[in-house]
């Protein structure tokens, strides 16, 4: 079955009580046993709850996974993918890399001996220099938040097979309609389904999906251990949101392209990292691992802060905010925002300079969209 199809019924027969065509919210903690000996399928709802048990069994089908599991928020996955790791073991990660994760690694990670060396992002041999003996896994971003930078997933996970480490992929800006990293290789693929699954900006979520065994069984122990678990309710809104991501990821690439190919023209504008134009430096490779390009695009502005400001402030239709993936445009500063907890010098070595600015292109109309942003950088305003 093909990608759409799945989203819509896969994992979410009709229920077999009432015929209800969608999942129904199972709001209860708990279920009653047969007796003191046997339980139903479900007996505590941190442990499975059968909201969440569709959500799972979707998003593993729609990365061609053969285990999904669901957290209350994309770090919550991102600390339980890393729990396959042990004190003294080394990690590889992209240096260009959602804040959150480098947290993860710094603040979490490094004090209970797990330490984490950076890759460039953009070339294999990058992450291959940073390989010690202790390196037990390589954690790509791919698109990177936020310069749109690219890994080689399929060689890398050669790399990993061939060297005895593992590779983790944040899927989150390329949503599995665009990439799927276990196809290409990977041992572990994780999401903020906050996003693009999500997609409607109305609840946080995260996941983890894996083919592999033993990776699912640690992962799905933490799960019931550490007890990062999502709502039923908040199940219930991602697979409604999963239903329309082929729609979606369409449309917000579509309009994605059209505003990178108009602000690449435009003289305010420095330069546009985007991975479906061919001015893109690894366009080629954003062909071969992805079927699509995704609707996150950042720009550099020649006029440095000062027209970052300008431009947050005339935009009427993008909003000022710090997520992404959602139905409407958003507009954030990356120095300011989200790496805003990062030192100067750590801005610095991620190449994050205060003429940054990222576009998380929603699905309103194009020329609605492109009109907002000309109008927005070509009235100067003072601040
Ligand atoms: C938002 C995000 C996360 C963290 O997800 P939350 O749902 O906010 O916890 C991780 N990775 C990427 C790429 C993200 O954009």
């Amino acid at each position: 079955m093909q990608f759409e199809t799945i989203a819509i019924h896969d994992g979410q027969a009709p229920d077999p009580h009432t015929g209800s065509v969608t999942v129904p919210v199972y709001q209860t903690s708990t279920f009653e046993r047969e007796d003191l000996e046997h339980h139903r399928d479900f007996f505590y709802s941190r442990i499975g709850n059968p909201t969440r048990k569709a959500l799972e069994s979707t998003l593993a089908l729609l990365e061609n996974g053969r285990f999904g599991l669901a957290f209350a928020s994309g770090v919550a996955a991102t600390m339980a993918a890393l729990q396959v790791l042990k004190p003294g073991d080394h990690v590889v990660a992209s240096n260009d890399i959602y804040g959150g994760s480098y947290r993860i690694f710094e603040q979490l990670l490094r004090p209970w001996g797990v330490t984490t060396t950076y890759a460039e992002n953009e070339t294999t041999e990058s992450y291959a220099a940073c390989i010690t003996p202790e390196t037990k896994l390589i954690w790509l971003e791919t698109p990177s938040n936020p310069l749109l930078q690219l890994s080689d997933i399929t060689a890398l996970s050669e790399l990993g097979k061939r060297q005895g480490f593992l590779v983790a992929v944040d899927n989150t800006f390329a949503s599995p309609y665009f990439q799927r990293p276990l196809d290409l290789g990977a041992d572990i693929v994780v999401h903020s389904t906050t996003k693009y699954l999500g997609g409607h900006s109305d609840v946080i979520g995260g996941a983890v999906i894996t083919s592999n065994p033993a990776l699912h069984t640690i992962i799905k122990n933490y799960q019931a251990a550490a007890g990062a678990i999502p709502a039923p309710w908040d199940c219930w809104l991602i697979l409604r949101g999963l239903k329309t991501l082929k729609i979606r990821m369409k449309e917000h690439e579509a309009n994605a392209l059209h505003l990178a190919g108009v602000l690449e023209q435009h003289p305010a504008v420095e330069r546009v990292f985007y991975p479906g134009l061919p001015s893109h430096p690894q366009h080629e490779l954003a062909k071969q691992q992805m079927s699509g390009f995704g609707g996150m695009l950042t720009i550099a502005l020649k006029g440095g802060l000062p027209a970052v400001k300008t431009l947050t402030a005339n935009l009427k239709l993008f909003i000022l905010a710090d997520s992404l993936g959602g139905v409407e445009s958003l507009i954030a500063s990356p120095p300011k925002m989200t790496l805003g907890a990062l030192s100067p010098e750590e801005r610095r070595r991620r190449r994050c300079t205060d003429n940054l600015v990222r576009l998380s292109v929603g699905l309103e109309n194009a020329a609605d969209l492109e009109a907002d942003l000309l109008n927005a950088l070509d009235i100067p305003i003072s601040i």
